[in-house]
Parts: structure tokens; sequence; C-alpha cells
């Protein structure tokens, strides 16, 4: 059974910052077990059971972020040059070895999943278990049905891999603006299949993961747990 000091455990438990659970705590309004702490320095059981002002708080073992990613920040845990999205939540959850579950590219924008949970991201990046995520996409040129017939077809790539048959629905209001649904993962691969019909791509953005939408409301370097519906859906 792991200890761990009771101020982190209240401040991840209630996804709050550390100095708030501290004064949560000094206030006596947190208890463990039924009896009241009062020191944040306090360590305790991850067993043990939190209330927070009479109400019960649920402690996780581990944790599972949306989060969404702002331009020009890297899809990893840490990096020397870059922001990383785990130094956009690091704050939070100082003492959790988070990682992304799947990458966006430094100039992609969206829903990316962060979690100390390795067989949860395993399995959900396993290539058999081909999860659909969803992107909206702006082209520096219109939809044409060569690249509607190639990606219902599965493209073949320059270097000649051929990706699984993808979805691509262009915006009826906009020609320049599509959705496109992958049900796999490859470096790049958005931008190299639009390459194949020589569009390039200026704007990518993650909206889904497994059916489970970005939430809107996050706004750029936002994040928050999925709800127990969500980790449900990805399991
Ligand atoms: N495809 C790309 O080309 N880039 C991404 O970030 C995601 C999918």
């Amino acid at each position: 059974m792991a200890q761990y000091r009771l101020d982190r455990l209240l401040a991840e438990a209630a996804g709050i910052p550390r100095a708030e659970a501290r004064r949560a705590i000094l206030s006596g309004q947190l208890a463990a077990d039924g009896a009241v702490c009062r020191r944040p320095d306090q360590k305790i059981e991850d067993t043990a059971a939190l209330t927070l002002a009479g109400r019960p708080l649920s402690w996780q073992k581990y944790v599972y972020l949306m989060l969404d990613k702002p331009q020009g920040v890297v899809s990893a845990s840490r990096d020397g040059r870059d922001t990383t999205v785990t130094d956009l939540v690091r704050e939070q959850y100082p003492r959790r070895e988070l990682f992304p579950a799947g990458r966006l590219d430094k100039d992609s924008t969206g829903f990316v999943l962060l979690t100390d949970d390795g067989v949860f991201a395993h399995a959900l990046l396993a290539p058999k278990r081909h999860v659909d995520k969803v992107y909206q996409v702006l082209l520096d040129a219109p939809v044409t049905p060569e690249m509607l017939a190639g990606f219902a077809a599965g493209v073949v790539l320059a270097d000649g891999e051929a990706m699984l048959p993808a979805g691509l629905e262009a915006d009826p209001q906009d020609p320049c603006r599509a959705t496109v649904v992958l049900h796999q993962g490859v470096y790049h691969q958005i931008k190299r299949m639009f390459g194949v019909f020589g569009a390039g791509v200026c704007a990518l953005r993650r909206v889904a993961i497994g059916g489970v939408p970005l939430d809107p409301a996050l706004g750029p370097g936002g994040s928050r747990p999925l709800t127990g519906a969500e980790l449900a859906c990805l399991r």
C-alpha cells in the first residue's frame, strides 16, 4: 500500500491546486476514514476514505485527462527545448508521471489524452484496435473527387505504405475545410495522405477519440479529468 502526503492526495482527488488543498485541510474540512486531519504534510494510505466538507472524494490510482493541445506544444513527457503536453498539467499533478496516449504534431491542436496508466494507453493505441480519431482539417486546396475516392479506398503514401480506408467529408460551405476520420495512427498521416494529392494541410485539429468528443469548453491548454462514461468508451 502506498502512502501519500495529504495535501497532494486531496489536490489530485478534488482536482484543485495544492495551495487550495492545504487551506481546506488547515480549516478542518478534510477527514480521512472519519477523522478530521489538519496537517497538510500528514502521510496517508492511498486506500483511506476521504471526505471534503462531509462529501466523499474518490482518489484514483491513475489519472486520465482530456487536454486541448495548443499549437507549438509537443506531444511528449519532457523536452529540453519546447513546452510539452505534460508541462501544461504539471502544477496540478506534480508527482504523476503522465504521458500522452497518442501524439499530435507540434503544429496540430486538439484532443490529447494524458494518463499514467501504461496498460490503458497500450491497449488504446494497439494497432489492431483501430480506435477512431476525428480531425478537422484546413487545406490549401479544395477537396477533390480523387481525394474522396482515394481516402475511401485507402491512400498509398509516397513511400509505398498503404493506409487503411479513412473517412473524408468536405465542408459544404468551404471545400478547403474537411473532416477526416482515421482508424490508425501513422506519423504525419493526414499531411502525407493529402500530400499524395498535392494538397497541403494548413491547420489540423483533433476533435474526438474513440467516440469521445473534445470538450469545447476547455479552450487551448485547458484540461479536465475524463468522466467515468468517457473512460468507459475508451476501455
Ligand atoms: N496526422 C497528421 O499529419 N498530423 C497529426 O498531428 C495528426 C494526424
